[in-house]
């Protein structure tokens, strides 16, 4: 016996969650699928934690759906009674001066309304003295970006799905035929659209039309132990740090829970299986001779604790929502691309909004629009 519903979701990570809460806002019936689970750890959107800063460079419509999306994981946060979720701790963005990334955000900023404060170096190592600058002379400070706890984050959005009445299964789907998907208990889903958010998982589902157009790499974050007592690399003192000015391009968030002080190079790894690649670490060394170059008083700190997630890159950095070019009802939402976890409130609302005809599609975000695209531009 088919269940029928008007739109199923496959895929419980960021986007798949806040989708399903948008459109079943919108009063309609909808199913979400997860093979392993909202927020696991093959998926993307696992692990402790996420940043969530506004600045984009020239790239303006994140900056705005950053905003916005801050703006609805506050309120969720709030309803569901778990405003821990969500740590306002700042980011600090290092560059060298005259950087032009740092003037296109500082533009951005002005014209969305967000709030920043520009550094000179006087004021950066007066404020940051437990972090050794190098070539940075200059330096942006968000104070309302922050660290969202990513799974609980995730699983807190499907669990608000679920009270206000979306079906929640899990169950891998396979790719659909006629109008139905089958699961691998063997059940038959029917709906009007299917919208598969399935993260790195799409180019496998998908392989003619999405094979090189997402491409999933292997990345790495360590948590280092910070020395007893000492609190200058937990919030207030430590905000998120970016220094996307270094080639390495890396980042740190703060140690929340005494979990461990957090790094990661934003930069791709190599090419990686969401289901059967193994998570062991492998770049302990060049994150600790990082660690000690970078904040003298963390020097010989162990690592406490590492993590292999992967990127869903799309060529440029876009998201890629768009509608099957054969299929009609077939959707896909994803393309992360390493930064997509803040977004997902903005991306549920922008795909509820797309299926109900009530906006017309961004071309940023189109097939045509990643068809055509050339290097990785937004980060
Ligand atoms: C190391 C790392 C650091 C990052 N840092 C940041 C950051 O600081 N800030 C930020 O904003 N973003 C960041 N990102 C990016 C962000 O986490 C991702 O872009 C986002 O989580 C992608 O979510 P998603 O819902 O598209 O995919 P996923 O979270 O991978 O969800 C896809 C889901 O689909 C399910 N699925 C797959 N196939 C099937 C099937 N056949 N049937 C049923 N279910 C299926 C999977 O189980 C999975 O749960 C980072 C990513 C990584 C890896």
């Amino acid at each position: 016996m088919a269940k029928s519903y008007d739109v199923v979701v496959v895929g419980a990570g960021v986007f798949g969650a806040w989708i399903a809460h948008w459109l079943r806002r919108a009063g309609r019936s909808v199913a979400l699928v997860d093979a392993y689970g909202a927020g696991n750890s093959r998926s993307s959107s696992g692990g402790e934690s996420r940043v969530l800063r506004m600045g984009y460079g020239a790239d303006e419509i994140y900056t705005r759906w950053a905003a916005r999306s801050r703006e609805l994981w506050t309120e969720l946060f709030d309803r569901v009674n778990r405003p821990e979720l969500f740590r306002e701790t700042g980011a600090l963005w290092t560059s060298a001066p005259r950087d032009r990334r740092t003037a296109d955000t500082i533009a951005a900023f002005d014209k969305c309304g967000v709030r920043f404060e520009f550094l000179i170096d006087s004021e950066l190592r007066l404020r940051y003295p437990h972090i050794q600058f190098s070539s940075e002379r200059t330096a942006m400070y968000e104070p309302d970006a922050g660290v969202l706890l990513a799974r609980r984050s995730v699983q807190a959005v499907v669990e608000d799905a679920i009270r206000n009445g979306v079906d929640y299964l899990a169950d891998a789907v396979s790719p659909p035929e006629a109008g139905a998907v089958k699961t691998q208990s063997g059940e038959t889903l029917q709906a009007a659209d299917f919208v598969f958010a399935c993260g790195p998982w799409l180019p496998k589902l998908f392989p003619a039309v999405l094979q090189g157009l997402i491409r999933p790499t292997r990345q790495e974050v360590f948590f280092f132990g910070v020395p007893a007592g000492n609190r200058c690399f937990a919030p207030p003192r430590m905000p998120v740090w970016l220094d996307f000015g270094d080639e390495r391009r890396p980042y740190t968030l703060p140690d929340f829970e005494s979990r461990g002080f957090k790094l990661a190079f934003d930069r791709y790894g190599p090419e990686f299986d969401p289901d059967t690649g193994d998570r062991l670490a492998r770049g302990a060394d060049e994150a600790k001779a990082f660690i000690a170059e970078r904040f003298p008083a963390l020097a010989g700190a162990p690592v406490l604790e590492s993590r292999v997630c992967q990127y869903e890159n799309s060529i440029s950095g876009d998201f890629l929502i768009d509608r099957h070019p054969q299929f009609g009802g077939i959707w896909f939402a994803g393309g992360g691309s390493g930064h997509g976890f803040k977004h997902g409130p903005a991306v549920g609302e922008y795909m509820a909004r797309v299926l109900q005809g009530s906006i017309q599609a961004e071309p940023r975000f189109t097939l045509e629009a990643h068809l055509a695209a050339g290097a990785r531009r937004v980060h």
